[in-house]
């Protein structure tokens, strides 16, 4: 019998847990995992984080110890961009042109940083979704610079912890009327504008950014749609992320704002599984076609793809286990720890559960079923919280289980 061979495209956090999961679920064929970069995978959060503000290096951040790969003779193919996907031949063809036969094949190429206009070429102008990224702002911030951060998402407002903490002048420019609008609601936003105002930030929210003004040294400031100027000599662009899925145009791949798979992972190809950021996937536990943004999904869902192929590649499709996590994300800001787990609409009530000089609890609910829960330092609350989400448990139950409720809108 010819050897088998999976091939694993992407060598971040989804792709490292899917080859894992593929040795830990007995595969013995052929592992190879694919990376466009030329770095030992590793880790993304600390890059706006630790790595930023200089509490870790570059090697704390690798995300297995030297050897793993080895040791599971996983062969790691780095500084190689796969360039198209063939589900006919069952092929990858990699840039250096080398074709990669496979039997199957899981997809996590994540995303990169969106651009909102045209990139200027401008020293001072960054996006960070890379370790190269993260080494090339670090640089500029030694200057201890002023510094403007377009958007306040989550990687925009930690590039601004860190910056702050670095002791720059910070400013955060957002569009919307408060931070992190779309993921979370209003009175969640303005707790995390307290946070960095207290800090010495400035958040200015409602104010579009026009353009980058651009002199003969590099960045000057931002031009805002109101027709005033920020000064600023580093610009950090956090304005959300697209996935990555030029590279399968011709693959035929069904795509819906990432690749579009089924409960198990799959995609519509034979033998081709996706997870990550790169996949938008139906999961059945909130009965909706979801892609998340974040660390533990990539992990959950590259450990999920990668068992579920070899589940399918022996013949044992119905052993497949659907992939119905309740999402999870965190965030570190000033040393505050910021999570949230579940689904959240900006039209579900909010009730606020715990609320002190340090710590923040509060649930989202829609009729009489509860969807989420975010936490400022209150990680125990959390971790409960998003098991009785799993749990389908109703409003009442979780109350009672996470806390006594001050109502702050809604139900
Ligand atoms: C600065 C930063 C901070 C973050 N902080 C947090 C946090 O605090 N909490 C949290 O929950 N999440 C956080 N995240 C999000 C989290 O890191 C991502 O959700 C996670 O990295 C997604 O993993 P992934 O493997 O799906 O994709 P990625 O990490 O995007 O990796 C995809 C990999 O595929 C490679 N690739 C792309 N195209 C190709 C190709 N054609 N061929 C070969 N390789 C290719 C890329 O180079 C990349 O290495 C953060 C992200 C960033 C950037």
């Amino acid at each position: 019998v010819a050897t088998r061979h999976i091939v694993v495209v992407g060598s971040s956090i989804a792709g490292v847990a899917a080859a894992d999961a593929v040795r830990a679920a007995g595969f013995e064929g052929i592992v190879t995992l694919v990376g466009a970069e030329k770095h030992v995978p590793y880790d993304r959060p600390p890059l706006s984080k630790q790595l930023l503000d200089g509490r870790k290096s570059i090697t704390d951040i690798a995300l297995r110890p030297e050897g793993h790969y080895a040791e599971r003779s996983v062969e790691l193919r780095l500084g190689q961009a796969a360039v198209s996907l063939d589900p006919t031949v069952r092929e990858v063809v990699l840039a250096d042109g080398s074709h990669l036969r496979y039997d199957g094949c899981i997809v996590a190429t994540g995303a990169r940083a969106r651009l909102p206009w045209p990139r200027p070429h401008a020293a001072g102008l960054h996006v960070l979704r890379s370790q190269d990224d993260a080494c090339a702002l670090q640089r500029d911030l030694e200057r201890r610079p002023r510094v403007v951060v377009v958007g306040a998402g989550f990687i925009g407002l930690e590039v601004a912890a860190s910056a702050r903490t670095l002791g720059c002048a910070v400013t955060v420019v957002e569009m919307a009327t408060t931070p992190l609008a779309g993921a979370l609601p209003q009175e969640i936003g303005q707790r995390i504008v307290q946070l960095h105002e207290m800090e010495g930030v400035r958040v200015r929210c409602g104010a579009g950014v026009r353009s980058v003004k651009v002199g003969p040294a590099g960045v000057e400031g931002v031009l805002l749609t109101n027709g005033m100027t920020v000064p600023a000599d580093v610009v950090v662009v956090g304005a959300g992320v697209v996935p990555e899925v030029e590279w399968l145009r011709s693959s035929g791949l069904s795509m819906d704002d990432g690749i579009a798979c089924d409960r198990f992972c799959a995609t519509d190809a034979p033998g081709v599984y996706a997870a990550g950021d790169v996949a938008r996937w139906h999961n059945e536990l909130f009965d909706e076609r979801i892609r998340v943004e974040h660390w533990t999904n990539a992990v959950e869902q590259g450990r999920a793809a990668g068992m579920n192929l070899v589940a399918d590649l022996d013949g044992r499709r119905d052993e497949r286990m659907p992939f119905a996590p309740v999402p999870y994300f965190w965030s570190d800001q000033y040393g505050a720890k910021l999570q949230f787990a579940g689904r959240a609409r900006p039209d579900d009530d909010l009730v606020e559960l715990n609320d002190g000089p340090r710590g923040f609890v509060a649930i989202f609910t829609r009729g009489a079923r509860l969807r989420g829960v975010f936490g400022i330092n209150a990680p125990r609350q959390v971790a409960l919280g998003r098991r009785l989400v799993a749990q389908g448990c109703d409003v009442e139950d979780a109350v009672a289980v996470l806390g006594g409720a001050q109502q702050l809108r809604g139900a």
